[in-house]
Formats: C-alpha cells, structure tokens, sequence
C-alpha cells in the first residue's frame, strides 16, 4: 500500500502552452491552479515566461525578485532557494522576471541544455500533486524546456481562423521532440478560451476544432469573462476577486474535469475494487 501511495504521489506535470500570445495561457495557469489548490490538491506554478505574467498575477512584482528561475535554471540558485508562497495554501510559486529571457542565449552552448528545467523540478515531484508551467509565446528554449520537463500538455486555443494550423503546428513540434530527444508528452487536451458564444465564428471553429482535433478538446470552455481579465491587476486569482462569476465556474470545471480525466487514466495498479469506498470527491 504504501508503494501506491508513493505513485501516486508523485506530480502530474503540466506545460500550458501555445506559440501564439494572448490566447489564454496565464490566466488558465493561475486560475486552474488554484482551483486545484482549493480541491485539496499541492500546487507548484512555474513561470518559465520572462515577462512574469503569473508572477504578477500572484501579487509578485518580478523587478523587486534577488533570484527566479533564471538563476535557479543557470544553476546559481537552488530550486527551493526561489520558491514562493502565493498566499494560498497549497499553492506555490517559482517566479520568473524579465532577465529570464537571457536564457535562451546563454542555454544554447550548455550540455542539455533542452533539459535544465526538468532537472530543477526533478526536486519537487514528491512534494506536489501537480506542477503547472505557464510558458511564453513561443516555440523556443525556453518552452521546449517546458515540455522536456512535462507528462502532458495543456493547449489554450482562441476560436480564430488560424487556431487550428497552429495547433497543427505544435503538435509537429511535440512528435519531432519526442524523435529527437527521447521526450515522452501527451496531449492532455485543447482549452477552448475568450469564448463568445454569440458569435457564428466562434461556434463554426469550436466545432472545427472538435471535428480535427477529435477527443483532444476539453468539454469545459472558458468563456470571454471580464472578471477573468480583471483580477490579476489586484495580484489576485479569480476565486478570491469573483468567486461567483462565469470564468470562476469554468475554471473550477476544467479542474474537476482535469482530476476526472487523471483518475481515469493513472490508477493503473489500483484495481476497482481496491479504491471502491475509499475515493470520494477525486
Ligand atoms: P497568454 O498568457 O496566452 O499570453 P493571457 O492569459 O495573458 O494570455 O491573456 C491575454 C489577455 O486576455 C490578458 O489581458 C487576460 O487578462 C485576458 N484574458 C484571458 N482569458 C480571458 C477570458 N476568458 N476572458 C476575458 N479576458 C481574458
Ligand atoms: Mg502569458
């Protein structure tokens, strides 16, 4: 019992990313994360997006930070060395600030320098139920060290006429990876976001995207929320500023829908019977 209780502790690790910018990616790691928190969950958000977005989204203003995940990827600094408590329980953070960008720079002569991320994690897969990395909007080192690093890979997608060659275009990235460099990620799915269902356009590519892309797509979608945009100028998540809006109520969806889909696929050595009684609300 006690092997299984070790495997299934160890963390779910999440890259949330899409080489497009403003398609939703922070606002889902922050809020995904704390809802996960709020389910009880250990959460690490990693901010590997040197304009510190989540950082500031968590009340963290990157220009005041000694030390992030520059120095803790540069090796300078240890991984704990620059974790940070968001102020919730249960979910931390490793900050990023703007000098982060001079890593994709300095990597490129380094050994491995594809798996530096997945090496300063490696020390904190015990500790946490799930690491999300909140990537910047790009196909480069930095992102690609994001997805060595993770199991699975989370897509936020805008319903516009070229969501879908980009996904197409992603998902051409991960099968050369995994050719390349060993790495072994699945798709967790696509995160339909900015969602407006009263227009015919985001209707005819939400239904695109399911017909292309077909069981990739989550069912929860986040819809175009004003509250969701607000919040992270107060440093807050969503479920502190408006706990009772529409985004707040996607976001908790997509969570429950994530733990839904992981105890569906990751109890392999639990049978049925084993867990019967003893899982309630996961
Ligand atoms: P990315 O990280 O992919 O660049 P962001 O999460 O920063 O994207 O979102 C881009 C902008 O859109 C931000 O100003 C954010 O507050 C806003 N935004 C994101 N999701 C929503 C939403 N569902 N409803 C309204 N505004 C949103
Ligand atoms: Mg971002």
């Amino acid at each position: 019992m006690a092997l299984e209780v070790d495997i299934l502790g160890v963390a779910k690790i999440i890259a949330i990313a899409n080489q497009k910018g403003g398609t939703g990616k922070t606002t889902t790691a922050l809020n995904l994360g704390v809802y996960l928190a709020i389910m009880g969950k250990k959460v690490l958000l990693v901010d590997i997006d040197p304009q510190g977005n989540a950082t500031q989204g968590l009340g963290i203003k990157p220009e005041n930070l000694a030390t992030h995940v520059y120095h803790a990827l540069m090796g300078k600094v240890s991984g704990a060395d620059i974790k940070r408590s968001s102020g919730i329980f249960g979910y931390d953070l490793l900050p990023a600030a703007a000098d982060l960008a001079g890593a994709t720079v300095e990597l490129v002569d380094l050994p491995e320098r594809e798996f530096k991320l997945k090496s300063l994690l490696e020390s904190f897969v015990d500790e946490y139920d799930y690491i999300l990395i909140d990537c910047p909007p790009s196909l480069g080192l930095l992102t690609i060290n994001g997805f060595v690093a993770a199991n699975e890979i989370l897509v936020p997608v805008q319903c516009e006429f070229f969501s879908i060659q980009g996904l197409n275009q992603l998902m051409g990235t991960i099968s050369l990876m995994k050719d390349n460099l060993g790495t072994d990620i699945n798709i967790l799915g696509a995160l339909i976001t900015l969602y407006d269902k009263r227009s015919a356009t985001h209707r005819n590519i939400a239904k695109d995207l399911r017909r292309n892309f077909d069981g990739r797509v989550f069912d929860t979608i986040i819809p175009r929320n004003s509250a969701l945009a607000s919040a992270p100028a107060k440093g807050q998540t969503i479920f502190q500023t408006d706990p009772e809006s529409q985004g707040a109520a996607a976001y908790k969806q997509l969570a429950e829908e994530i733990v839904r889909i992981h105890g569906g696929i990751e109890n392999p050595i639990v049978s049925t019977e084993e867990i019967e009684g003893t899982i309630d609300t996961d």
